[in-house]
């Protein structure tokens, strides 16, 4: 822990992988800049995340964000140390039957019309490249500039670089309320220019309102066993199971690892704050990965845990002023895309803040959209 002189320009409350970066950002453009966690950096959803970095088409404002976050994370790659584990392995989209492939074409249209490179493989193609998945498969959509990356290590890497930049880190630093000007932390008010709620699934506790609930989900790891998945490989259906907000989803997610081993996922539930494993979801993800990919069957699994995603009502993050407080900013929000999007979160907030353009349209992601549509609606 290191002291500052003079109070902060603006205090990052979370040291997740939004919160590292966008200290780095802040620091860069020159603010001064103190980051304060309860626990240390990275040890949120960010070290359960799976850290794919993917371009999603759920929606128009999704799609800009991913887009734009997905190009940054490239520009960065070539700097990124080996602990963060940078893997440009591309993400297969796959098509179990004809109309799914259709589904396919659709989004290859959309894809390559956003000018995101994108390829439709047939069964046999798909085959070739994935021997391990089930056959036949009627096809995929390759998306070669996606990428993986080993989440917990990128969120020290951003966090150390914003350290170079002359930010401030605090582990151990619980913040107890936001006040205008001030965070609160044992009691005491430390004074702050500006103060960026980054809290993940846990910001509502600091700034009441925000329409974010924690969105449970498992993971779980194979031994080694190098060469058996080459991409992120996700069924189509993934888009629909992230969407839609039912208590309890399932969908085939199957990531490779640096060190052979295969990461499964994923699921989604609403059931709070409970992280307990619950064997009959569990269950349900692994037989969904089997499905798709035989082979896993005779896979061990070494290690299972839980996450949750920082879920808001209509799938986008909250990123900009928070109008009901002054001086308050919000990042959070990112539920299952909060890795591939902290980049393009970051650079979106310190363009608001130091009044620079932002490369993308910042509306539709302003935090006060909820309360207008909640006045609306009440
Ligand atoms: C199973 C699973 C799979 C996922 N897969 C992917 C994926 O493949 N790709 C992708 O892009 N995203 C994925 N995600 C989503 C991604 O992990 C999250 O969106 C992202 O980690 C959110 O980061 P964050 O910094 O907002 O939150 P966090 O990482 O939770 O960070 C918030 C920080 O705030 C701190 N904090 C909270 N309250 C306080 C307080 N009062 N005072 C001080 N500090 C506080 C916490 O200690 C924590 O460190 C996945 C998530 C899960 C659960």
């Amino acid at each position: 822990m290191s002291g500052v002189a003079v109070p902060p320009d603006a205090v990052v409350v979370g040291a997740g992988i939004v919160g590292a970066a966008c200290a780095l950002e802040l620091a860069r453009a020159g603010l001064r800049v103190l980051v304060l966690d309860a626990g240390d950096v990275g040890g949120g959803t960010t070290a359960a995340g799976m850290g794919h970095l993917v371009v999603m088409d759920d929606s128009e404002e999704q799609f800009a964000l991913t887009a734009y976050s997905v190009r940054l994370w490239r520009e960065l790659a070539p700097s990124l140390p080996p602990e963060c584990e940078f893997d440009p392995c591309g993400t297969l989209w796959i098509a179990a039957d004809a109309a799914q492939l259709e589904a396919v074409r659709r989004k290859h249209e959309a894809y390559t019309a956003r000018g995101v490179a994108a390829e439709v493989l047939d069964g046999a193609a798909l085959a070739a490249c994935e021997p391990a998945l089930r056959a036949p498969l009627a096809g995929a959509l390759l998306v070669p500039g996606d990428a993986v990356l080993y989440p917990p290590g990128a969120a020290r890497h951003l966090l150390a670089e914003a350290c170079r930049a002359g930010a401030v880190f605090r582990g151990g630093s619980r913040v107890d309320a936001i006040r205008p000007g001030a965070v609160v932390v044992g009691g005491r008010a430390l004074p702050a220019g500006i103060v960026v709620n980054a809290a993940g699934a846990a910001a509502p506790e600091l700034t009441p309102g925000l329409p974010i609930v924690p969105r449970k989900g498992h993971l779980a790891i194979t031994d080694r066993y190098p060469g058996l998945c080459r991409h992120q490989i996700v069924e189509l259906g993934y888009l629909q199971s992230a969407h839609e907000m039912t208590a309890e989803s399932v969908a085939f997610n199957v990531q490779p690892r640096r060190t052979g081993q295969v990461l499964i996922g994923s699921s989604r539930e609403l059931v709070g704050w409970d992280p307990a494993t619950n064997r009959a979801v569990l269950g349900r993800m692994l037989e969904r990965a089997v499905h798709f990919m035989p082979a896993l069957a005779a896979a061990s699994v070494i290690r299972v845990w839980t996450g949750f995603r920082p879920a808001t009502p209509d799938k986008l993050p909250l990123i900009g002023p928070w109008e009901e407080m002054e001086g308050v900013w919000v990042a959070a929000g990112h539920e299952g895309l909060g890795i591939t999007t902290s980049l393009g979160t970051a650079r979106l907030l310190a363009d608001l803040i130091t009044g620079r353009t932002p490369a993308i349209d910042p509306a539709p992601y302003a935090p006060m959209r909820v309360l207008s549509a909640a006045r609306r609606h009440g």
